[in-house]
């Protein structure tokens, strides 16, 4: 009886800090942030920075540490809005009956992937599923790399990446109006993903039709290496591809990140981290900027993505504060992370990954928060739960409190590869293990409809109070999160 009295009273100052999570609170904020004036914070805009400043000036109340630039709670990365020079970009195969390829007739740059410069290597097919990719690899550096199949994962993305071609080529079997679509997406100024360092590979989507000669000639057949089913690896022996790049660069801006850090208690265990991220960005107004198909709908132009991620963001700051007012402290550290550029790409999460305010590797989960405001009342996704002891833990501390009515459940859209599609992987891809929260899209996703008032705020609260317990565990138990052996190995090794 004493035993649980004392156990009541360690849990109590847990569950006040957890009651600070108000659905009053979270329409509030969802009202400041997604409020129309903010202009469906595209990345980058003036609004987007302003959301930024609101939620730094929300942590530096709660006497949180700022972790981003020179002692402010911002970090912020560099994007070019770049132009390809069409008329001084080309591409050549050498070898065998050889080949001009014309920028738009026969080939595009794959977005976000390009800078200016040449690129050569000898040209070596790659078909069938990327995932089965026994073979040795490492003859792989320093080629150009013909990538048969026609869809292209995020995960397979990375794993191209990691063999360091020379350039990348995306077979394209576009019909010729698709492909006349493609060419004019392809020539407006886009922005180039900051996160991906000038010096790495190349990438075209290149017409089928325009390398068919050189393949005929080998006696390969470009058509059925597409709908290979076993992974192989074939060299195009005697040929390679130059390619001309040249990019334009019309404007240098940049878009934050926010970042603050809880210190932990424990001498030892301070110096680890627990991460509680949400991207702040989403698609802006209707219009030809609008990248993630924003539509105007009446008079309405404005994409709030009050779930999208309004609903992530405010409870990143409503962890914080719950977080803040918790006595005492918890033993790990933690860190509250408002990321950007995530519907241009995960880009803020990118550059965090790549610069992190505290050595990754001491990041022992990441906790990623993405549309919790709509939908189901009474469950919530955590996608990733198979792949660490995340999931397990996450199991334990929902049922130890069933007062949320709030049921974690596995990942019910395995097929949409959501893991590898928002901001917690580029964590995972570093060795992290995550959980990400999600209640699913509905008709409003993008559109004009995501509005505050449609927010489910009692609903919210109830999901962050899980995620509160659920960081609270991981912050204060003695072993830091594992991964199964086999996510690590696929997700992490790329093998
Ligand atoms: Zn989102």
């Amino acid at each position: 009886m004493l035993a649980l009295l004392l156990l009541l009273q360690a849990q109590a100052p847990v569950q006040r800090a957890a009651l600070t999570i108000s659905p009053e609170d979270i329409r509030r904020r969802i009202g400041i942030i997604a409020d129309d004036s903010m202009r469906g914070r595209d990345t980058p805009s003036p609004e987007l920075d302003k959301v930024a400043q609101y939620i730094g000036r929300e942590y530096r109340r709660l006497g949180l540490k700022p972790g981003g630039d020179r002692g402010t709670f911002i970090q912020r990365y560099s994007i070019d809005r770049v132009k390809i020079i069409a008329e001084s970009s080309a591409a050549f195969v050498h070898g065998g009956p050889g080949a001009t390829l014309k920028y738009g007739n026969d080939f595009i740059f794959a977005d976000n992937l390009f800078a200016s410069g040449d690129y050569a290597g000898d040209l070596v097919l790659v078909s069938g599923p990327l995932t089965g990719a026994t073979a040795d690899t490492t003859a792989l550096a320093g080629k150009m790399i013909v990538l048969a199949s026609p869809r292209l994962r995020s995960s397979d993305r990375e794993r191209v990446f990691n063999w360091k071609p020379a350039g990348i080529v995306l077979l394209s079997g576009a019909s010729d109006s698709m492909w006349a679509q493609i060419v004019s997406r392809n020539n407006r100024p886009q922005m180039r993903n900051p996160g991906r360092q000038v010096g790495g590979p190349v990438a075209l989507g290149l017409r089928m039709a325009s390398l068919q000669p050189t393949a005929a000639a080998l006696g390969i057949d470009l058509a059925a290496a597409q709908s290979a089913s076993t992974f192989a690896v074939q060299p195009l022996t005697g040929t390679q591809l130059h390619v001309r790049a040249r990019i334009q660069s019309l404007e240098h801006s940049s878009a934050p990140n926010v970042v603050a850090i809880l210190e932990g208690s424990d001498p030892t265990l301070k110096n680890e981290y627990v991460v509680f991220s949400a991207h702040m960005d989403h698609v802006g107004v209707a219009g030809p900027r609008g990248s993630g198909g924003c539509r105007a709908q009446g008079a309405d132009s404005i994409c709030n993505g009050a779930d999208d991620d309004g609903s992530g963001t405010v409870a990143v700051v409503e962890l914080a504060e719950a977080f803040a007012g918790l006595q005492p402290r918890p033993k790990r550290s933690i860190i509250f992370l408002n990321v950007s550029g995530e519907e241009k790409g995960l880009w803020g999460s990118e550059y965090f990954s790549n610069h992190p305010a505290v050595p990754i590797t001491n990041i022992v989960a990441d906790l990623n928060i993405d549309m919790i405001g709509r939908n189901w009342r009474d469950t919530i996704v955590a996608i990733g739960k198979e792949h660490s002891d995340l999931g397990a833990t996450l199991n334990r501390v929902g049922a130890a409190h069933p007062e949320l009515n709030m049921r974690p459940i596995d990942d019910i859209w395995p097929d949409e590869n959501f893991y590898f599609r928002s901001d917690h992987y580029n964590f995972a891809r570093k060795g992290v293990p995550i959980l990400f929260f999600f209640s699913g899209t509905h008709p409003d996703y993008h559109q004009v409809g995501d509005s505050p008032d449609k927010i489910d705020a009692e609903k919210e609260s109830r999901v962050a109070r899980l995620i509160f317990y659920l960081g609270v565990d991981i912050a204060n138990s003695a072993e830091r999160p594992k991964w199964n052996p086999d996510s690590y190995k696929r997700i992490v090794t790329g093998n």
